[in-house]
């Protein structure tokens, strides 16, 4: 991976195992990548737990290798290079442009929730190299964060519709569908918003700072996901824990993407060159 763009964050990132309350090995389908595969062909133990080239989860959810204490039985027994991509690269994300890999931590990772939304520094990479224009942009929206996020939202959507977009989306989890409804309940002003992401707005900045650089420029998109997280806290969610659920839900659920895209433009396209095309 030596030749991946990192943003200066990713440096102090590291999976915290068995702290962790939200484990990435429970509730999702872990597809196995076919060299893996091939390769686990010749391990009958593995093969047992394998159907369809995924994992066969247990009745609660749980990948067959989590050990009670959170941790993995496969890299205690074989080493974390006998993974299948998917289990050793979590929840690192590539975005592959002009020749070059960008790569980054997905917030549906708490860990990762708490690098990102916690860094003190702005946003660039490790080594020297151009930090895309559509943050340089984002950044250069006025000299403070509430100015900065405030000033993405004169095209926002009216709440009703924020929450219509949400509540038509495939979920994982009730309590998603539940926060949904709380917020549909609670319907929290715009004025409750712009409080929430002032009184929380490191999180705020490095939230969209986030969703622009995942999502290459789209604003809309990141924009829309940002007070839908503020909508989140509003309804009594702490920021890290609501960033993380929103990532879990809609970010790494390629149906929902599809639709955000069909709603917002597609990422990565137009947004090169100047913030607010
Ligand atoms: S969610 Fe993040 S911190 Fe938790 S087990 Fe997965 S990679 Fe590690």
């Amino acid at each position: 991976m030596s030749d991946i763009i990192w943003p200066d964050y990713y440096s102090r990132f590291q999976c915290i195992a068995g702290r962790c309350r939200h484990t990435c090995c429970l509730g999702w389908e872990i597809d196995i990548d076919k060299r893996s595969l091939a390769r686990f062909m010749s391990d009958n133990g593995v093969m047992s737990n394998i159907s369809n080239g995924h994992f066969i989860l247990k009745k609660d959810g749980r990948c067959p290798y989590l050990n009670s204490s959170g941790l993995c039985n496969m890299i205690i027994s074989k080493g974390e290079d006998y993974l299948c991509d998917i289990c050793r690269l979590h929840p690192r994300f590539f975005i592959y442009r002009d020749g070059r890999t960008y790569g980054g931590i997905g917030l549906a990772c708490e860990e990762a929730a708490r690098v990102i939304l916690d860094s003190d520094t702005v946003f660039s990479f490790i080594g020297d190299f151009t930090v895309p224009g559509y943050i340089l942009g984002y950044e250069r929206n006025g000299h403070d964060v509430p100015a900065r996020v405030f000033g993405l939202w004169d095209k926002a959507l009216r709440l009703e519709m924020r929450v219509a977009i949400f509540e038509g989306m495939e979920s994982l989890y009730n309590s998603w569908r539940e926060v949904i409804s709380d917020i549909s309940g609670a319907g929290p002003t715009e004025e409750t918003e712009k409080e929430v992401i002032l009184a929380n707005s490191r999180a705020f900045d490095n939230l969209v700072v986030y969703l622009l650089y995942r999502h290459e420029g789209n604003q809309r998109l990141a924009m829309e996901c940002a007070i839908f997280v503020a909508d989140m806290v509003a309804v009594g969610i702490e920021v890290h824990e609501a960033a993380r659920m929103f990532s879990e839900e809609v970010e790494y659920s390629d149906s929902n993407m599809e639709m955000l895209e069909d709603l917002f433009g597609k990422c990565g396209e137009g947004y090169d060159v100047e913030f607010g095309r």
